[in-house]
Parts: structure tokens; C-alpha cells; sequence
């Protein structure tokens, strides 16, 4: 396999720095950072005592055995990324880009986030590392997750909201490059997700590669082989390919990635990047986007704010063109049955990002032999959205 991204961050045709010149500088000062650390013993020292200690890892794999039970097919595992501390998955990159933030002297950090998940958990780095934090925050999302605005504000974060374009995650996203750009000097920008220019996918990747590292230890000690299945949802696509990465090499495994389909693919009101859109530049990277005819970027739609965004990380759009990974789109209502499913069988009530991996089981599992193994990334847990599932099913119940 070629090695992925190359010296400038391109995912075969993807990736890559599509950026202003003010910033080239900021990124090469942080690709040089981020490859000394690696091979730097002190700091993975450091960052394996707060991942252990306090964001709790490794997060458990739980047999889900009522869950497999229900199906009558193949065995269901859970990585239980929804027992770090904060709630998903989002600390672990937090986590090395805030220690990252502190070796390259900043006192400031930037962020941008949809749910809310990565400005709680930048909130909370920020607080634990002794930085300042600004948050930027679409107001569509500032309204839809408010309990995670409020949570920010108490760990002492700004939330600056965002007033421009379709008011959620990509204009957020635009403010805080700008921030960056403005205040380099001192601010670190802490990106949420395998997007942006290089060196993010391939830094946040490795951040968040511990999930399949600990995965893949924990099947082979509890069932003594290799999966035949993975699956995660994918927003920008972190936790899938941290999830993922550890595997990819294992050519029998069956790997899948699951998007949010909103109301349907065929309708205007989804999120399905790899399904449905073109390669294009969004974020200083280039990758599969949402975009009408005249090129202009779609505004995406899921139930889900942290599924909701336009592109997708450069390397998942490699790896769906090599075939390595199949993406597939789940939608809102379908994942409304899996965070059903879910909390009825086996009292664990995910995220409504990976319930879109839930929502996947019913086409998957009547494909599996009795003995095959299934994994699924429970990136998050679903506290955050309860009003919204109340919204949906209240009228049900
Ligand atoms: C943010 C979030 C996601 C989507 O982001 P990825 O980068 O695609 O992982 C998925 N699940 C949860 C719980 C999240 O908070």
C-alpha cells in the first residue's frame, strides 16, 4: 500500500493545502510540531496519562448478546466510545492537539463545532491545560444543542455564534479558520475532524487511531481472531477512520462506513457526501462534496448536527474510490429505529451519529454466518440528544 497522505497531504488524488498564504506557515509550523511529538517519548507519555486517567481509556468492547439475539445471525461488538469522559469519541483528538497546542507555545485555542460534542470537548482540554478557548457555533446548532452551549460556557469557553451561510457546522468552520489566520501568533486551531489542510487528516487520524488499536487487541484476547465486519458512522469521518485504520491491511474484513441520508438521497435534504457528491474544495482540502450544478456547496441535512456537513474527510474518499471501505447512507428515520433498538435491547441509549450505524444492522446482519464477528464504533452517547428523539417519536409514545 502507498503511503498515505504523501509529504504534502494527499490521499491519492485528495487532501492536500488549498489555503491563503497568511496560513502556509501556521500549517507547516504545525506538520513540523506534530512530527516531532511522534517520535517523541515524553510527550506520548504525557498524552497516554490523560487519555488513561482522565478520559478513561481503553473504553471497553462489549458483546451486545440480546442485540445479536434479535438478529439470530452473526456476534454484535460495541467499542464503547460513548463511555469516554465528555461523552464520545472527541476527546482523544482534543486531547493531543491541546497538549500539541501547549508544545508549540499557544495560549489560545480555536474551535468549531455542529453538535457540540468537539466545543465541549475543547472546552474541557482548554480547562484541564490551562488555555483559553473560543467555540464557534452555527446558530441553527446553537439552537438545537443547547444544553452543549451551556455546558461550554460553564468550563469557560467563549461561544461566539455564527450568523452566516446555512448557519451550522461549515460556517463555523470558515469562522474559525479565519480567527486563525488573524490571531496565529498565539491560537492554536483545534480541528474537530479528519478535514481541513494537511496536516489535520493525517493528525487527527492518528490521534484517534487508538480506538481500532485498542479494538483490535481486545477481540483477539476476548474471541482469540479477527473481526469479519467493522462499522462506524461517518461525519468528517474521525471516529470511523480511527476506528477503522488498525484493520485496513487485514484484506477479509469487511469495512463500512455509514452516512447520514436525511430524508432520502433522492430528496435535497441529506448529508450523503460520498454517496451523492463530487470531488471539490471546501476547507483547504479537496474531497468528496455536496454541490449543485454551478459547483456552489449544498447545504446538508441530518437529524444528526454532528453528521451534518457537506464533505468528508480526504481519506475516506480515497479509500471509498480504491474500494477498500464501503460507504453506505442511513436515514434520519431508519437511525431513529436504531437508537430504539438499541436502548429496548440493551439499555444503552447511543448518539443519534452512530444510531446511523444502528440503522445499518438490519440490511448487514441477515448477511452474516452464525459466527462471524460484527463490530460497531459507539462514538458517542445519546444525553445530548434526547429532546431531538423526543421531537421525532413524542407523538408515538
Ligand atoms: C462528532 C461526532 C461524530 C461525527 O464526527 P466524525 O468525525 O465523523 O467521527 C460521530 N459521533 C459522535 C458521537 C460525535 O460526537
Amino acid at each position: 500500500m502507498k503511503k498515505n497522505p504523501d509529504s504534502k497531504g494527499h490521499f491519492g488524488p485528495y487532501g492536500g493545502r488549498y489555503i491563503p498564504e497568511t496560513l502556509s506557515r501556521a500549517a507547516e509550523e504545525l506538520t513540523r510540531a506534530y512530527q516531532e511529538i511522534k517520535k517523541d517519548k515524553k510527550f506520548q507519555e504525557e498524552l497516554r496519562y490523560y487519555l488513561d486517567t482522565y478520559a478513561g481509556r481503553p473504553s471497553k468492547l462489549y458483546e451486545a448478546k440480546n442485540l445479536s439475539a434479535y438478529f439470530g445471525r452473526g456476534r454484535i461488538f460495541f467499542k464503547r466510545e460513548d463511555l469516554c469522559h465528555t461523552g464520545s469519541h472527541k476527546l482523544n483528538n482534543a486531547l493531543g492537539q491541546g497538549l500539541l497546542a501547549k508544545r508549540l507555545g499557544k495560549t489560545r485555542i480555536v474551535a468549531e463545532t455542529g453538535a457540540g460534542q468537539h466545543g465541549v470537548a475543547s472546552a474541557t482540554v482548554a480547562c484541564v491545560l490551562g488555555l483559553k478557548c473560543v467555540v464557534y457555533m452555527g446558530v441553527v446548532d446553537i439552537a438545537r444543542q443547547a444544553l452543549n452551549v451551556y455546558k461550554m460556557k460553564l468550563l469557560g469557553a467563549e461561544v461566539r455564534p455564527v450568523h452566516s451561510g446555512s448557519k451550522t457546522l461549515k460556517d463555523a468552520t470558515n469562522e474559525a479558520i479565519r480567527d486563525w489566520v488573524t490571531n496565529v501568533e498565539d491560537t492554536h486551531y483545534l480541528i474537530g475532524s479528519v478535514v481541513g489542510m494537511h496536516p489535520y487528516p493525517m493528525m487527527v487520524r492518528e490521534f484517534q487511531s487508538v480506538i481500532g488499536r485498542e479494538t483490535r487487541q481486545q477481540i483477539l484476547k476476548v474471541v482469540g481472531r479477527l473481526p469479519n465486519y467493522l462499522l462506524a458512522c461517518v461525519g468528517g469521518g474521525s471516529n470511523a477512520i480511527g476506528f477503522f485504520y488498525a484493520f485496513l491491511k487485514d484484506r477479509n474484513i469487511r469495512i463500512i462506513g455509514v452516512e447520514a441520508a436525511g430524508a432520502g438521497i433522492q430528496s435535497s435534504h441529506h448529508a450523503a457526501s460520498l454517496t451523492k457528491g463530487k470531488p471539490g474544495i471546501l476547507h483547504g482540502m479537496k474531497s468528496y462534496l455536496l454541490q449543485d450544478k454551478d459547483g456552489q456547496v449544498q447545504i446538508a441535512h441530518s437529524i444528526s448536527a454532528g453528521l451534518d456537513y457537506p464533505s468528508v474527510g480526504p481519506e475516506h474518499s480515497y479509500l471509498k474510490d480504491s474500494g477498500r471501505v464501503s460507504y453506505y447512507p442511513v436515514t434520519d428515520r431508519d437511525a431513529l429505529c436504531g437508537f430504539e433498538l438499541l436502548t429496548k435491547l440493551e439499555g444503552i441509549m447511543p448518539a443519534l451519529e452512530p444510531s446511523h450505524a444502528l440503522g445499518y444492522l438490519p440490511k448487514l446482519m441477515p448477511k452474516t454466518k452464525k459466527n462471524d464477528i460484527v463490530i460497531v464504533c459507539l462514538s458517542g452517547r445519546g444525553d445530548k440528544d434526547i429532546d431531538t428523539v423526543k421531537q421525532y417519536l413524542g407523538a408515538e409514545k
